[in-house]
């Protein structure tokens, strides 16, 4: 009886939708394009593929492991691909390259000439086009650009297409650099997310203010600007409107001979979903993004049901249901010529409810955010070293370090958001790109080519034994022999008498296993000369307790056995180093008679009458109460408008310190040193430079101790009496600075309900805060969460370590450990800060500064040298740039590199934003002839950040948006066209300019060489 009524229903039905009594094929009809005057549902479909988090990035492609997660995007492009050739009207985005490289190379020459098709045809649609969806809180702005500049390179080479949109779909919060750097400079018409703060969104959803003109920039204010759609809830679709094989939405059962036939009820489920969004958005254009995390595994069983949506939904009529991309939804927005509400600044920090701030991973696994920085700043260096030898198509060359830090920069790489294994991997590959170019191996030649000897006119060069290490910091490889040739290379541009440490490797674990052939130096006995024979003033310092004891166990946890001899001391002087180039010391034992190396003076703080322990023999001098042996004033004599400013002797740390174990004193001639060993598991190193006017802290951290079961979460504070009223300054992604005021947003009225978490930013180049007479900064050397909580402190989030996940997908809680047979403790990191104070207005000079020097430190390369006789080398220095000119010091150079079309790629930046710097914020000339002194330019095009069309071109395309109300925008200054002639460009304040450049002929031998040649 009950079957019989059932049919009895359904045959109702289905007279009313299809008028036909039995079940036939049916053919779907997907035409449907845009109708003026309905509300049109752009059915984006997507799969979002994270370049690494549960799984490593490999694992997710092959599907491997699919234990922890089913995941395999092999099959996602393998199923996509055939389910687009089935039916013209369909669509798909792809966004990451580094899946789609690694599916590419594996197609036949058949399918790559059917995939190429797709994308002409628009079918198939590149966005986004980076090699990862990259982070937005804590990577470095160039290596965003690098990593876009592969996969649009990729993209580019190809198939001749450069992406137009914009898709960070999944960051947890979004940067000012984000939206106009690698949005608006790269020529995107639009950017899509999101994720944003619960409160923000509620507002936006009231008053249709998801959708926005974005300007990032207020330096390049509208001419940087991105229309941006923030999506009403998540990626994903409404809520019943997912199609993978496992999802549990209802299909639409069009068969009237089965049961359960459901064609009207899925169409009124989707007009609702549709006018619901509709009311929240402006114009009569919705987008539905089709798709989540790792989806389309079977794409047909996606496809199927838009397929039969679009037609169902059309028949009925009250709202156009289409097969669309991003780009087809932002050229109708624009086509509607509405205006749109301006946004300025950032978003950030990102809550997704209430107490639930993501603020944390500003500063998760700090040793792989530090060995990101690490080595992009190497490869900045090794790409450089190529252009000057000549780039190798096969290996050694970066493209395997390019790759590695390019996938580091994923939303849950550098991020530290991944699991643990995972991260692992992420380093392993950082490390094998980078042993493949080492600096040695560049400059000694030891894999062909070679640079440094080649100017030494005569390379009778032994190399070291076994492997170099990391060429930044090596100053205990030095000493494996008696004499060593060091080069110095300093590739940032930025020229300057400097002081070279030679100090002890830190960092991330990888990089312990290469030190462990280096273990040997315990002689104080040493004489440092420059390269023409003068003696250079040095001075040896011991390594700190905790720097020793961290040496020895991670030699022991990573090569299974204990170093064979440990160094004692590290060696400091002073070097002198031409803009891109290098310059020669060298190390030996002293003569008889000759200088030798200052043995640092040591003062062991014994509990002393004096009030204070002064520091520092320069300008700059720290105080030191003698009772608490803690930081209590900083004086700079040389602008006694600096004052002496309070530190709160228990500012330094929260956790108490009430007894310090061990306190020292170390001075000489090149830098003075403080040692604290606050607790246990807490060191830190202050120094002093002579001839500098900051201080640099060093700071050992670890192991958390968790026995009390409990994570924790160490910060570093310094407070001042400076009355800062709530507002501070962080960097975007190491360029613009955006002013933060405590429990306070520019967007909404916030509630506050976390005062901590609420109010934490990540920065990648400082912090700042000022009063009316001066401002207190603190640089530091990778991505960390900082703080403003109280007037005139900055707090520090150095470490974390947590027992507990966070429910938010990891499974799996923050718990970095080290092993050494089966038994671990947490994770021990070592880092830097570097603080300053100076008066008002005077603060940006050294931030923009020291800033650019801590991203593209001095490097450090050595070999050895037969024989004692230096007049074997006849050039010992060496700079890439006319020796008479001086690159402009608000300027950088980011970017040579040769490409494998013989083309030059070069990126220019202005280093200061509008009103930021009173000299600085000027328009800059950089002279390109005296660039490439003995180099004939014959060609200079202008292109766009990724370099995958020409600037020209690219404004031609752009879209002018209205922005909503009267902007009152005093005019954007940007540099003038190149002229062929002069080749001088300009550069307005936060201007960065990609160009092309070709030679007459491609001569990259060096003119020593030649000379030697000759
Ligand atoms: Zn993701």
């Amino acid at each position: 009886m009950m079957g019989a009524a059932t049919v009895l229903l359904v045959v109702i039905v289905a007279a009313i939708w299809v008028a036909q009594s039995h079940s036939e094929y049916i053919e779907y009809n997907t035409t449907q394009r845009i109708v003026n005057g309905q509300i049109n549902v752009h059915l984006v479909p997507h799969s979002h593929d994270d370049v690494g988090w549960l799984k490593t990035v490999d694992q997710y492609y092959v599907g491997a492991n699919n234990s922890i997660r089913g995941a395999c995007v092999q099959n996602v492009l393998d199923s996509v691909i055939s389910a687009l050739l089935e039916d013209k009207n369909r669509k798909f985005i792809y966004v990451e390259m580094a899946f789609f490289q690694r599916w590419w190379r594996q197609q036949s020459k058949a399918k790559k000439i059917k995939v190429k098709e797709l994308v002409d045809s628009g079918q198939l649609e590149f966005i986004n086009g980076g090699m990862c969806m990259h982070d937005e809180a804590t990577p470095h702005y160039i290596d965003l650009i690098d990593q876009t500049t592969l996969g649009h390179q990729f993209i580019k080479d190809e198939f001749s297409k450069t992406p137009r949109v914009g898709w960070q779909i999944d960051p947890f919060g979004h940067s000012a650099v984000q939206a106009y750097l690698l949005g608006a400079e790269l020529g995107f018409d639009s950017l899509f997310f999101a994720r944003i703060d619960y409160q923000d969104r509620a507002k936006r959803l009231k008053e249709k203010m998801l959708e926005v003109i974005w300007q990032g920039s207020r330096s390049l204010g509208s001419s940087s600007q991105i229309f941006t759609g923030i999506f009403p809830r998540h990626y994903d679709p409404p809520d019943g409107f997912t199609f993978e094989i496992n999802d549990v939405s209802p299909p639409i059962q069009d068969d009237i001979e089965l049961f359960d036939y459901n064609v009207q009820e899925r169409v009124n489920d989707f007009v609702a979903a549709a006018i619901y969004q509709a009311n929240v958005t402006r114009t009569n254009h919705i987008m539905w993004a089709m798709g989540t995390d790792f989806r389309y595994q079977y794409a047909d069983s996606w496809f199927r049901q838009m397929d039969k949506f679009i037609h169902y939904v059309n028949q009925d009529g009250r709202v156009n249901a289409l097969y669309s991309t991003p780009s087809i939804y932002t050229d109708s927005k624009y086509a509607a010529n509405e205006q749109w509400p301006l946004k300025v600044d950032d978003f950030f920090p990102y809550a997704d409810k209430p107490n639930a701030y993501w603020t944390g991973y500003f500063t998760s696994r700090p040793a792989l955010k530090g060995y990101v920085r690490v080595m992009s700043g190497y490869y900045q260096a090794a790409r450089q070293l190529e252009f000057f030898k000549g780039r190798n198509a096969s290996r050694p060359n970066t493209n395997l370090l390019a790759e590695a830090l390019a996938i580091a920069q994923h939303h849950d790489a550098v991020s530290g958001t991944e699991r643990q294994h995972v991260a692992a991997d992420y380093a392993l590959r950082l490390s094998l790109g980078y042993k493949e170019v080492h600096i040695d191996d560049f400059l000694f030649g030891r894999s062909g080519g070679c640079i440094c000897p080649c100017f030494l006119g005569k390379p009778k060069v032994k190399f070291a034994t076994g492997e170099a290490s990391d060429g930044l910091t090596t100053g205990n490889a030095l000493w494996t022999q008696n004499k060593f040739l060091i080069c110095h290379v300093n590739l940032a541009a930025v020229s300057s008498t400097q002081y070279k440490l030679l100090s002890f490797i830190r960092s991330y674990v990888e990089q312990w296993k290469k030190l462990g052939q280096y273990n040997n130096v315990s002689t104080t006995d040493i004489s440092v000369k420059d390269s023409a024979g003068n003696e250079v003033e040095s001075q040896i310092l011991p390594l700190s307790n905790a720097t020793s004891i961290l040496r020895k166990y991670y030699v022991k946890a990573y090569l299974g056995k204990s170093p064979g001899s440990e160094p004692k001391y590290w060696l400091a002087f002073p070097v002198s180093v031409p803009p891109l180039g290098f310059s020669t010391y060298i190390v030996s034992k002293p003569r008889q008679t000759g200088n030798r190396s200052t043995i640092s003076k040591v003062h062991k703080s014994e509990r002393s009458t004096n009030t204070s322990i002064e520091v520092g023999q320069g300008n700059l001098k720290l105080l030191y109460s003698a009772d608490e042996r803690k930081l209590t004033h900083y004086v700079n004599s040389r602008n006694l408008a600096s004052g002496a400013y309070v530190f709160r002797p228990n500012g330094s740390f929260p956790i108490r310190s009430d007894r310090q174990e061990s306190f020292a004193v170390l001075s000489g001639p090149v830098l003075d040193e403080v040692h604290q060993q606050l607790n246990p598991w807490i060191s830190q190193i202050t120094r002093i430079f002579k001839g500098k006017e900051h201080a640099e802290v060093e700071f050992t951290v670890g192991p958390i101790p968790v026995d009390d079961n409990i994570g924790k979460e160490l910060i570093t504070q310094f407070t001042t009496s400076m009355k800062t009223n709530k507002t501070f300054y962080t960097d975007s992604n190491g360029r613009d600075f955006i002013k933060r005021i405590r429990d306070f947003r520019t967007d909404w009225d916030l509630q506050v309900n976390q005062p901590i978490a609420g109010n934490y930013y990540p920065v990648n180049l400082g912090i700042y805060v000022q009063d009316s007479n001066t401002e207190l900064s603190v640089l530091v050397d990778r991505s960390v969460g900082v703080s403003s909580l109280v007037d005139g402190q900055v707090e520090l989030m150095l470490h974390r370590r947590l027992i507990h996940d966070d429910t938010r997908g990891v499974g799996e809680a923050l718990n970095e450990t080290v092993c050494i047979a089966g038994s671990c403790e947490g994770l021990t990191i070592q880092g830097k800060l570097y603080l300053k104070i100076d008066p008002i207005g005077e603060g940006a000079k050294w931030r923009r500064t020291v800033g650019q020097e801590l991203y593209s430190p001095l490097l450090l390369a050595f070999t050895e040298q037969d024989g004692d006789n230096l007049s074997n080398f006849q050039s010992s220095t060496f700079s890439g740039i006319d020796s008479s000119y001086s690159f402009p010091n608000n300027t950088a150079l980011l970017t040579l590199q040769e490409l494998y079309s013989g083309k030059i790629l070069l990126r220019l930046a202005h280093l200061y934003e509008i009103e930021e710097d009173k000299d600085y914020s000027a328009m800059a000339s950089v002279e390109l002839l005296k660039l490439f002194p003995n180099k004939k330019i014959r060609k200079v095009t202008e292109m766009s950040l990724s370099a995958n069309q020409e600037r020209a071109e690219m404004e031609k395309k752009r879209l002018a948006w209205k922005v909503e109300g009267s902007t009152k925008e005093t005019k954007v200054v940007r540099g003038g066209p190149v002229d062929p002639e002069k080749l001088v460009v300009e550069l307005a304040p936060m201007e960065i300019r990609t160009f092309f450049i070709e030679f007459a002929s491609l001569q990259t031998v060096p003119e020593a060489e030649n000379q030697a040649a000759t």
